[in-house]
């Protein structure tokens, strides 16, 4: 006997922050909604899960935050600075490192709806923290923070995909686990109608007036990212899940939707060079290695090939593991001294990390296979270019090298206290950036711009806003900027 056909008025596919939040929003307008989640259970959250939480979102100052955060007390807000973020700060940050080609539109969304959807989450059930650790260093008396990120769920990626599940599960929302959305289905007059789902015991139609694709990018899909990223990057490390292959920008793609922004762009970072081909949920984003502002970064010849002060750190992560795929045997190597080693992250100092201590700069080249004579004349010529200025971790201080190429715009200070440290990392891709055509209302589009009818999506999966490069904390919150969107409209049209 064929057990009877699955019917909902939403289906909800992926089960990271962009389709949980999407799922929260439409269950609050009164309808039936179901996730369809591809890992099994244990496995469950997407990138998400693998996140540090850090959410960028505008604020005007303390008064903002401490309405997200309504437990600081008055004698933590006296010792931090938390300065503002104004929406048209967001707005031009994304603007510059995307280098003018992000969606105006769409970006216009993020940025006005960052901080209500910041709220409606603390609303929902998730709480916030200061990323004291990862966003602030002390300053002048004052835990000075920087760079328009300030802010993480508590308990970090892990701590916001339990959170979103428990509040799924409280609404009574179905999650389908090992269980992919392969096909879209479509009625003749080309309104989604259901969705087919492989699971352990086959293929089936699952009914649905509306769907919202919320199932990632191609990140973990080899031959995509060589097809669309270009040769060499089917070698990359794959930091997060291993699910996200595609799977709902193909079947859109497949039903007319429209392809849309940065195909052969992707947010990519240095990794630990012996860390596994996908995320581990243990370590999480440990691997990553993001205070090179503080240090030099030198390839296996032991030649310079970054400006490692260019911007903040938040502007530049993200396209330097492109620039380490680069590099012969795809490798780099991030080199402190004993005068920086304090400013270095939580990430620097985990067991599973590739890292050599040594006495000299001789003795650092060989414990890490660098080229030794080449790192000893490059650090030499980087030290007789470091000028004078004052240091500021929290801010572009101007301490720069002059007469090397390339050179080093802010906090170039000399290598030269030993015992140095030097860690090995490789590409890391995080996600891809080209995906399907959204309007401000995450209905997709077709190749007439037309929408279709039924059919939406956000996080990842969607294309338009980064281009080349990213500020961190974005993604999480577009993808529950859009996620609350969607939701909500995908309910709308299965209540009509
Ligand atoms: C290590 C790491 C650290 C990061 N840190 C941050 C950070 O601190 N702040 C930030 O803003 N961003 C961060 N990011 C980026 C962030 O993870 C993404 O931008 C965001 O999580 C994407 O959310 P999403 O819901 O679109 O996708 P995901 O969270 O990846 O969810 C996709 C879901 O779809 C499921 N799926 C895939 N295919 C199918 C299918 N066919 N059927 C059903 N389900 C399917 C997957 O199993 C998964 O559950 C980080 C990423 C990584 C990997």
């Amino acid at each position: 006997m064929t057990s009877p056909e699955k019917n909902y008025d939403v289906v909800i596919v992926g089960a990271g922050n962009a389709a949980l939040t999407a799922a929260l929003s439409a269950a609050s307008k009164g309808v039936k909604v179901a996730i369809l989640e591809k890992a099994p259970e244990h496995l469950r959250g997407g990138n998400s899960y693998f996140t540090g939480g850090l959410f960028r979102f505008a604020y005007n100052g303390i008064e903002d935050i401490s309405e997200l955060l309504p437990d600081l007390t008055s004698k933590e807000k006296q010792n931090i600075d938390v300065g503002s973020y104004k929406e048209s700060e967001f707005y031009s940050d994304v603007m510059r490192v995307t280098e003018g080609l992000s969606d105006p539109s769409l970006l216009q969304v993020l940025t006005s709806q960052s901080f209500p959807t910041m709220l409606w989450m603390r609303n929902q059930g998730v709480p916030w923290i200061l990323a004291y650790g990862r966003q602030a260093f002390e300053h002048e008396g004052k835990q000075r923070f920087w760079g328009g990120l300030i802010v993480e769920a508590v308990g970090g990626g892990k701590g916001l995909s339990d959170r979103l599940f428990e509040l799924v599960e409280r609404e009574n929302i179905e999650v389908l686990y090992q269980t992919s959305g392969t096909d879209l289905s479509i009625n003749q007059e080309g309104h989604i109608e259901g969705i087919i789902a492989k699971s352990k015991s086959g293929y089936e139609k699952i009914s649905c007036k509306s769907v919202v694709l919320a199932c990632g990018g191609f990140e973990a899909n080899t031959e995509m990212r060589s097809r669309y990223l270009g040769p060499g990057w089917e070698l990359a490390k794959v930091r997060g899940t291993q699910y996200n292959t595609g799977d709902g920008i193909n079947m859109a793609l497949r039903i007319g939707a429209q392809s849309h922004g940065h195909w052969s762009g992707c947010h990519a970072v240095a990794w630990d060079l012996n860390a596994p081909p996908h995320g581990d949920r243990n370590v999480a984003d440990l691997f990553q290695k993001h205070s090179y502002p503080f240090g030099l970064i030198v390839n296996v010849d032991g030649e310079r090939f970054v400006d490692e002060g260019a911007d903040l750190r938040n502007y530049t992560y993200a396209k330097y593991g492109r620039e380490i795929l680069n590099q012969p045997q795809r490798v780099a190597f991030q080199l402190f001294d004993q005068k920086t080693k304090h400013l270095l992250r939580d990430e620097y100092f985990i067991p599973q990390m590739t890292m050599v201590e040594a006495k000299t700069i001789e003795e650092l080249a060989t414990g890490l296979d660098i080229n030794p004579g080449q790192l000893q004349i490059t650090v030499q010529e980087f030290n007789g270019a470091v000028q004078e200025g004052d240091f500021n971790p929290t801010a572009l201080d101007g301490k720069h090298t002059e007469g090397i190429t390339p050179p080093k715009s802010n906090w170039a200070q000399k290598l030269d206290k030993p015992p140095y440290l030097g860690y090995a990392v490789t590409c890391g891709i995080t996600f891809t950036f080209g995906g399907l055509k959204i309007d401000t209302n995450t209905q997709v589009q077709d190749n007439s711009d037309m929408p279709i009818p039924g059919l939406y999506a956000a996080g990842e999966l969607t294309g338009g806003l980064f281009y080349n490069n990213y500020p961190g904390g974005s993604g999480l919150m577009s993808g529950a900027v859009f996620g609350k969107i969607a939701g909500e409209n995908a309910a709308k049209e299965a209540l009509i």
